[in-house]
Parts: structure tokens; sequence; C-alpha cells
């Protein structure tokens, strides 16, 4: 049995012992503000002591329940113990060597396992890197070095990242790209089918938003100058939009059609967190390129870019690479996390926190009037705020929300191009004791607003 980490002597529980933040974190909060750069902003002023299982220690002794994951990384949980094994083995045997300059069998192995563990059966192969962005980078390079063409069309709410080119392909502009162009050329935005905001409602949504999407490509950027079409399949920080049902498949159709390479940015859905390894599972998808990262090794940096081995080829030797992607001790700590995966079957955990939370979220969305919509799939659930009677955004009363629930011992986090949803990342290894606690503390917490 693979046991939850953090420290053997770490309890799985919500202890509020001072005010939050609490003197050694506000004490640590103006040591930050006077050394680390202003841009790097923080969600919630505690600083971090221990963390494991479902729950997240600071310095003051206060215990969080952790509906975050680190923004959807630590699946496994915090220093889980096959990661935790396999990383510092690693670690005591050899740090670095640049697999460029002598390759090492932990990244042949992860490689194999991403093989194994992306949709399809075709010949795959992968390349890894250190950072989402970077993956997403070398995932346009890779498509655009295959078909010989330059364009690339992402969607309305995309996120894929803080990198010049992967700043053009994000949607949204603040926090993201504001004062920060010039941007790269040759990315066009297209709709994406949002159910809960498309004009005409949700019913004819998937196909009006995919034709106009079509229209788009096939008028304005030619479907034959089209390097790639980049989606995530759950889009995240554009705040969980699951698309209409029927538009994957009708977008990844029109790639095919058109010798387009289709790239599913699975770097926040992907790794079991919605109840399926990955998410475009759930309509048969079958990606030419998958970028992942986030929670493929359990905290440690790393990322791939998993596709056809036809398309992954296409780059000549040496075109692609970096000094530290890959690195061994990344690559040791996401076979420990992909092992425990499997060894406590984590799509199905995730399933049962959808089971456990959806309901619940359901029925205070009935309550009260500031949730607008409840979506999401596995553990990967969020609340879209809205000002009662209508849709319109409330960033406001999330942020308060958001506030009120951190101050009360559970960490969640807020996302949305209109920063008006608190989306749900809890580990998937987190009990369901503090999964019915942590949704105790949201119901307090809207029933004081
Ligand atoms: C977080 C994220 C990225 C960027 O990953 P980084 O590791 O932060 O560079 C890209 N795409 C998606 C969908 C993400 O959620």
């Amino acid at each position: 049995m693979t046991e939850l980490s953090g420290g053997p002597a770490l309890p799985q529980e919500r202890r509020v012992v001072t005010s939050v933040p609490g003197p050694k974190s506000q004490e640590l909060m103006a040591r930050k503000q006077a050394a680390v750069a202003d841009g790097i902003g923080t969600v919630m002023p505690v600083f971090a002591k221990r963390a494991g299982g479902g729950v997240l220690e600071d310095v003051d002794g206060n215990s969080f329940i952790d509906f975050g994951s680190g923004i959807a990384v630590t699946g496994v949980g915090n220093s889980a113990d096959a990661v935790v094994r396999r990383a510092s083995a690693q670690l005591a045997q050899y740090t670095h060597t640049c697999v460029m300059v002598t390759p090492y069998e932990p990244y042949v192995e992860v490689c194999e396992e991403l093989a194994r563990l992306t949709p399809g059966d075709h010949a795959k192969k992968s390349a890894l890197f250190n950072s989402g962005a970077e993956a997403v980078e070398n995932a346009v390079k890779i498509a655009r070095s295959y078909t010989g063409r330059q364009a690339v069309v992402v969607f309305d709410h995309g996120y894929h990242g803080r990198t010049n080119l992967t700043m053009a392909l994000t949607s949204k502009n603040m926090p993201y790209k504001h004062g920060f162009g010039p941007f790269a050329p040759e990315v066009y935005r297209v709709p994406v089918a949002y159910p809960f905001r498309w004009l005409t409602g949700p019913e004819n949504c998937a196909e009006e938003a995919a034709a106009q999407a079509i229209d788009q490509i096939s008028k304005q950027v030619g479907a034959e100058n089209v390097a790639a079409i980049l989606i995530e399949p759950v889009l995240g920080e554009g705040g969980f939009i699951e698309p209409a049902k029927g538009f994957l498949p009708r977008l990844a159709q029109f790639a095919k059609e058109n010798g387009i390479v289709f790239v599913a940015d699975e770097i926040q859905s992907g790794f079991c967190r919605t109840g399926q390894w990955f998410a475009c599972e759930d309509e048969g998808i079958v990606p030419d390129l998958i970028t992942t990262a986030k929670g493929i090794a359990g905290g440690m940096p790393l990322a791939a870019v998993t596709g056809r081995a036809e398309i992954m080829d296409a780059p000549h030797s040496g075109g692609l690479g970096g000094t530290y992607g890959g690195n061994p001790v990344a690559c040791a700590a996401a076979l420990g996390s992909i092992e425990t995966m499997r060894e406590m079957d984590l799509p199905a955990r995730a399933k049962r926190i959808e089971e456990v939370m959806k309901p619940r979220l359901r029925k205070l969305a009935e309550q009260y009037d500031v949730i607008g919509d409840v979506r999401g799939r596995g553990a990967m659930l969020a609340i879209e705020l809205v000002k009662p009677g209508g849709k319109e955004p409330d960033p406001q009363v999330t942020a308060a929300l958001a506030k009120s629930c951190h101050e009360q011992g559970l960490l969640v986090l807020t996302t949305g191009t209109y920063g008006n949803v608190m989306r749900f990342l809890p580990p998937m290894v987190i009990g369901e004791d503090l999964l019915e606690e942590g949704l105790d503390v949201l119901e307090g917490a809207l029933a004081g607003l």
C-alpha cells in the first residue's frame, strides 16, 4: 500500500490556530516583499512548512485542506512515498548528465510510459522538457516542422503559458500578457463551445461554435496554412470550461481532413485529473500530439510532448532539446508518480471525488444565487459566480469567497477569463472526510457572504 506522505506525522486534519496569515507568515511575507519581484504574486499569503495527502501545513502551525494541489500538480499528494523513494535514489546516483550529452535510462522509461498511457495505439515517441510552456512551444515547433506550415489556431479562453510564443497562444490579457508584447505572429484565435456563456444557449453550442471556428480557420487563415490546432480538452485557466460535447471531435476531424496536427494541451487536465488518464479520452479523441506537465511528476519540474512517431521525428537531430529537459531526478519522480497513479487507481479516485463533490456543489447552487454554473469532471471541478438573477460575472464575490475559505483553513484557487470561477483541484489521494469538511467550509463561507 502506498502511503500518503509529507512526513509520517503529518495529521490529515484542518486546524486553524492563528489568524490567516499568522505572525510567522507575515514576517516571511515582509521578507518576500523586499527580496522577490512583485510580478510573482501570492494566492494565499501563508508560507508552507509541510504538505502531504490532502493537507498543507504552514509555518504558524495552521493546517489547510488542500483543494489546489499547487495548481493541479500534486495529484498523487505532496512528497508521495514512491516519488520520494525513486527521486532520492536518483539524486544519490547522479543529478545531471544532459540527455543530449550522455543519455540515461529514466528518460527513456518515462517516454515508454507516455507511449503506453496516452490515447491511441499507433507508434508514439516523446521529448521531455522542464515546464508546460516549454512543451507547448516544442509541440508548435514539431507541428511546423512536420507540416511545413506556420499558422497555429488556438481558442477563446485558452491558456498555454507565459513565454513569448505561449503568451501569444494564451487568450487572457491580464495578468498574463499585459505590457509584455509584442507577441509572436501566426497565431489565430477562434471561438470555443462554452455552454454557459454561448449566446443562443447551450443546446446548439457545440455545432454553432464548431461551425464558426471552422469557418474562421478556412476563410481567414486558410486550412492549408495551418500547422496545428491547439486546445485544452477541458480549458483550465479560462475557467474549467468543458467544451460542449461534439465540439472537440468536430475540430479533430477537421484537422485530420486538412493535414493539420491536432494538439491536445493536457497540462492541467492530464494524469487522472478528470477521472481518466487524459481528458480527451472522454470523447474518444486521439490527438496527434499531446502536451503534459503539471501532474506528471508529483511536483518535480517535468513536461513532455508525446505523439505520432512520424510527426515527432520531423525535426532534424539536435533540433529539439535544452540543458535540463528530462532531468533524471524529475524523471525518477515521474516514474514514482505514475506508479502511485496505477497502484492507487487514481482515475477511479478522481471519479469518486466527483461523486462526492458535484451533488453538494449542485445543491449549493440551488441554495445560493451567486452560483451560476457547476461543472467539470473528476477532481477538476468548478463553480462560476455571477450577479444573482443573470450571468454577469462577479469577480469580487469570488475573491471574497476564496479569502473567507482561506481564513477558515481551506486552500482554494480562483480562475477564469472573468476572474469569477472557483476551481477545485484536490490531490486525488485526499481522504473523503477532508473532502466533505472542505465543502462544509465552502458552505459556511457562502452563508457568510
Ligand atoms: C499551466 C499550464 C501551462 C503552462 O505550464 P507551465 O509549467 O506553467 O509553463 C500550459 N497549458 C496549460 C493547459 C496549463 O494549465
